[in-house]
């Protein structure tokens, strides 16, 4: 099944924007130059999906320069077909017999300090150090920052992809069954994932049982049973680099009362901090709301991680929604807000909302029913 789905195409005039102001926050860094590699940030800054390679490719740039993508010759047609030229990228290929590093240098000033994207692998980091006269910075403080206030056209991006893992989570009843294995049911929401709109799967989290109680488990072979719960969080990329993460607790059979008044208070807790959540408030005092109604509850000490993260071109960025985090919530922000509790060696449950801040503000991505769902 596909449903009808039409994809927000981020202008190529964004794309330019983010590159300038990327190149204009280096200054704040003491660097010279940004140097950036696969992955999210390359992505957010020129909407290139390239293949991490043990190859260098990178996008570097500079305030008041064209910007600079050096690519493998074999990643060449790839990189044009990404449109990166209609952005003013000049790109460069490199032959197997060149010296990739030596090319990046020779971009650059005398003497240049450059900073690197948090997610670069060591192996480049290390080239470049080497033939640089000084150690890179981590780019890390001025992109997290840009990337943490969206445009309305990623907000747009978000709520299509929040859209299309509903579509998903709306479909469990067909895979979670008695008798299925947890690996199973997993083979099949990834496959539905890609169907109902994401253009990959980026996680797939089934944890049944005794399993509920573990916030890290994955998938296992273990086979489902009638009368117990069921954690199912789930996430993808869209076609056009934005993330969906949404998780819902299922139950199986006849419910356990205990554990149905245990999910009400979460409900609960989630409604509390989505409430919390307003313009000016921080990220801190949302973590605390849905903490609150947990402790009062009796769950305080289940509930062992953060209430939420920041998503956009990476599922997981800033602002985090965690005690010790004074960030204000401003219009342009996304992310999760999904208190749980885990009680050891006997279940658990979760529940996640993408909200994201406009200047009217919250609003969730996700609109699947949010108490315990029997089937
Ligand atoms: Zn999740
Ligand atoms: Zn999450």
């Amino acid at each position: 099944m596909s449903a009808a789905y039409t994809a927000v195409v981020i202008a190529p005039s964004e794309f330019v924007q983010r590159m300038r102001r990327a190149a204009d926050s280096l200054e704040a860094l003491g660097a010279d130059a940004l140097v950036v590699t696969p992955g999210p940030a390359l992505r957010y800054l020129t909407n290139y999906d390239a293949v991490a390679l043990e190859r260098l490719t990178c996008l570097v740039l500079q305030p008041g320069r064209e910007a600079v993508l050096v690519v493998p010759a074999l990643e060449y047609p790839a990189a044009l077909a990404a449109g990166v030229e209609a952005l003013g990228i000049q790109v460069v290929s490199w032959q197997e017999d060149q010296d990739a590093v030596a090319m990046v240098v020779e971009l650059l000033p005398y003497e240049a300090v450059i900073a690197v994207d948090d997610h670069m692998p060591a192996t480049k980091v290390l080239a470049l150090a080497q033939a640089m006269s000084s150690m890179p910075v981590l780019a890390g403080p001025a992109l997290n920052a840009l990337q943490m206030i969206k445009s309305s056209a990623e907000i747009d991006e978000l709520r299509i992809a929040g859209a299309a893992i509903d579509r998903v989570h709306a479909r469990m009843g067909e895979w979670l069954q008695a008798g299925r294995s947890e690996a199973q049911v997993a083979r099949d929401i990834a496959e539905a994932i890609v169907a109902e709109g994401h253009a990959r799967v980026d996680f797939v989290i089934v944890a049944s049982g005794p399993h509920s109680a573990s916030a890290h488990h994955a998938v296992s072979d273990r086979i489902l049973q009638a009368g117990e719960p069921v954690v199912v969080d789930i996430g993808g990329t869209t076609p056009s680099g934005y993330c969906s993460d949404e998780t819902r607790t299922y139950w199986l059979g006849k419910p356990d009362q205990q554990y149905l008044e245990h999910c009400a208070a979460l409900e609960r807790a989630q409604q509390e901090a989505f409430d919390a959540a307003t313009i000016g408030a921080s990220a801190q005092s949302v973590d605390a709301a849905a903490r609150q109604v947990l402790a009062e509850a009796g769950l305080g000490e289940y509930f062992v991680h953060r209430t939420g993260h920041g998503i956009g071109t990476s599922t997981h960025e800033e602002p985090y929604i965690v005690q010790g985090n004074p960030q204000e919530l401003r219009a342009g922000m996304a992310f999760s807000i999904e208190p749980g509790f885990y009680i050891p060696q006997r279940w658990g449950a979760r529940l996640e909302d993408i909200v994201v801040m406009t200047r009217e503000g919250a609003q969730r991505v996700n609109h699947r029913p949010r108490g315990l769902t029997l089937l």
